[in-house]
């Protein structure tokens, strides 16, 4: 015979298939049980690993359990108490539905799950051993469930061969309770390997459970984002400059209604979030929850649940880097009340409430108040709990260090401000009003660029046409061929094909371009370096105080326009410690 006859494969052998997409390594099984805890509605979820998972995975939790009848079902294939039919799969809830992570880890480990639900006096326990179920057993528990998994892949020496070291899985597994821990600060987790504690997570706020995992840098100045202008998409959460955390731990973190996805279109909408304020050495951090209408994501594109779909790339990247631009467009002021007044601060607009009678702030959380207070840590703040901006944030200049630095005295203690850094900055954002403000200047190419586009670009092009003319642009399309007429004034010396293509490619993927912008503080920044003062400069105390009035209500005056910090305070506090003062 030359073919071979069709036959059904068993559920156990599909289970096994399907458990190599979902369960590749301790951490994802760790993953799809704490996941299972959490839609559980659990308070309390603890993680005790063997050998980074590799000999052991036991998740114990209190949420609202399993009932006797459906524990087998549990370990079924596609059996779920999730969604019931196709119109809940536009509406997804949970971080589980496709009913099928129990199935696929007890079909390649020995697992064992015991459920009690608050209706029942004791609970049930059930066993699978690669995929063989054994008969339900009463068994005495607290209310809710534990699941073990030992001897994962003993029956895939294949797939077991791929393990990497107990360390490696163990790092992996640890990353996978953080993000979940993270976005669920609600929730006390805890998480130990081989008997030993690695964390003990209290039930708490965001801040300060990123605070609790990461350390106590990512309390010092974080910017707090919370836009809820559009309808179809909310944003919130914490942005991080590198710039003012001491010890850096990468933390990129997004989580698309609830759950931790990863993602070019938003990765890239951060990027350029962050553009022109962030060092080229470093890396954006951050921790932000997009929400964002069930109808208009698909989560269901890969087993593995952390790949999305958006219906409209572009409404997520514009409306995502416009709003993390806006939170990081601050100015000392801004940056004085969060930075200087309460440490270690807290993002204060969480606290507080901006009084506009005196352009001051008060306190609306009394409890978080007086625990601050206590610690001797709200002195600018009267008891009553009002907090009046001091008149000048940047305060007034006592001396030039070195031809480099402006030395100054506010409130809280020494301002230290680099001069140079700072001006430029301020010459940068003025050019940048005047452009705006400005009908754009547009220079007539003596001869036009002429360029052989693909139909990609083409079909981008007639898309947005007006788009890029309002830029500056001057362009004919004929065919594939493009002809460019005219540029605006200031990028005439720009490379204008390297320019255009990429800003063709910016708005084909995602529908706005931020191509030119970048390229027009390019140049504009060339140029305010170039008028900026000097270091050897010398400055009268007069001259130095202009510079700081200036710097205070300049919108990004915190960074250089390379995005270096263009000031810092050693406060009173920090001085006093210093000297043992007071000990
Ligand atoms: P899914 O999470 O996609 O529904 P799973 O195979 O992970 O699929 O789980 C199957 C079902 O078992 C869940 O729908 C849920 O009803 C139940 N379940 C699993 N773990 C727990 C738990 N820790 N607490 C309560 N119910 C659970
Ligand atoms: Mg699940």
């Amino acid at each position: 015979m030359l073919f071979k006859r069709i036959n059904k494969l068993s559920n156990n052998l599909i289970n096994k298939i399907s458990a190599g997409e979902i369960i590749e390594r301790p951490s994802s099984g760790l993953k799809e049980v704490m996941e299972n805890s959490i839609d559980a509605k659990s308070k309390k979820i603890i993680v005790e690993l063997i050998n980074g998972g590799s000999d052991q995975i036991k998740v114990i939790d209190d949420g609202h359990g399993i009932i006797k009848d459906d524990l087998t079902l549990a370990l079924d294939r596609h059996a779920t108490s999730k969604i019931v039919c196709e119109n809940d799969l536009f509406n997804i809830q949970t971080l589980g539905f496709r009913g099928e992570g129990l199935a696929a880890i007890s079909a390649v480990s020995n697992l064992v799950l015991y459920s009690k639900t608050q209706d029942d006096n004791h609970g049930y326990s059930i066993k699978s051993k690669f995929g063989e179920v054994a008969n339900t057993k009463p068994t005495a528990m607290n209310n809710g469930t534990i699941i073990e998994i030992t001897e994962l892949f003993h029956n895939i020496p294949a797939r077991k061969k791929f393990l990497k070291s107990e360390n490696t899985e163990y790092l992996h597994c640890r990353t996978v309770f953080e993000r979940l821990a993270i976005s669920n600060p609600n929730i006390h987790f805890e998480l130990y390997n081989n008997g030993k504690l690695i964390y003990k997570l209290a039930t708490t706020d965001l801040l300060l459970r990123i605070k609790d995992i990461f350390g106590d840098s990512y309390v010092k100045c974080p910017f707090f984002i919370n836009d809820i202008s559009n309808y179809l998409i909310k944003i919130n959460g914490y942005v991080f400059h590198p710039s003012y955390l001491d010890t850096k731990k990468n933390l990129q973190m997004i989580f698309i209604n609830g759950r931790y996805v990863r993602d070019k279109i938003i990765y890239d909408a951060i990027k350029k979030g962050f553009s022109g304020v962030l060092h080229h050495e470093h890396n954006p951090e951050y921790v932000l929850f997009v929400d964002i209408d069930p109808k208009e994501v698909d989560f269901n594109v890969h087993p593995s649940k952390n790949e999305v779909r958006f219906v409209d790339n572009s409404l997520v990247h514009s409306y995502i880097s416009s709003t993390i631009r806006k939170a990081l467009a601050t100015t000392p002021d801004d940056l004085i009340i969060t930075k200087n007044t309460m440490e270690p601060n807290l993002a204060i607009n969480q606290y507080t409430t901006k009084d506009s009678k005196n352009d001051g702030y008060s306190f609306t959380d009394t409890a978080f108040y007086e625990n601050k207070k206590s610690k001797g840590l709200c002195d600018l703040f009267t008891n009553d709990g009002n907090y009046e901006k001091p008149r000048f944030s940047l305060g007034m200049a006592i001396a030039q260090l070195n031809g480099v630095f402006i030395l100054a005295q506010n409130d809280y203690g020494l301002v230290v401000v680099d001069m140079h850094a700072a001006h430029e900055r301020i010459l940068l954002e003025h050019l940048k009003i005047q452009i705006k403000n400005k009908n754009i200047d547009i220079q007539n190419l003596l001869i036009p660029f002429v360029i052989n586009i693909n139909d990609n670009y083409s079909n981008t092009l007639n898309t947005y046409f007006d788009k890029i003319k309002g830029l500056g642009f001057l362009i004919e399309l004929n065919g594939n061929m493009l002809r460019i007429l005219g540029v605006p004034k200031v990028l005439e010396n720009a490379n204008i094909e390297r320019l255009f293509l990429s800003l063709l490619d910016e708005l084909g993927q995602y529908g706005n371009s931020i191509a030119v912008s970048t390229e027009l503080d390019a140049v504009l920044s060339k140029i305010s370096c170039h008028l900026a003062i000097r270091a050897n400069h010398g400055l009268s105390i007069e001259e130095m105080n202009s510079l700081l009035r200036n710097m205070e209500k300049c919108e990004r005056s915190n960074y250089c326009n390379h995005g270096r910090p263009t000031w810092f305070t050693i406060s009173m506090h920090e001085l006093n410690s210093m000297f043992m003062r007071g000990k």
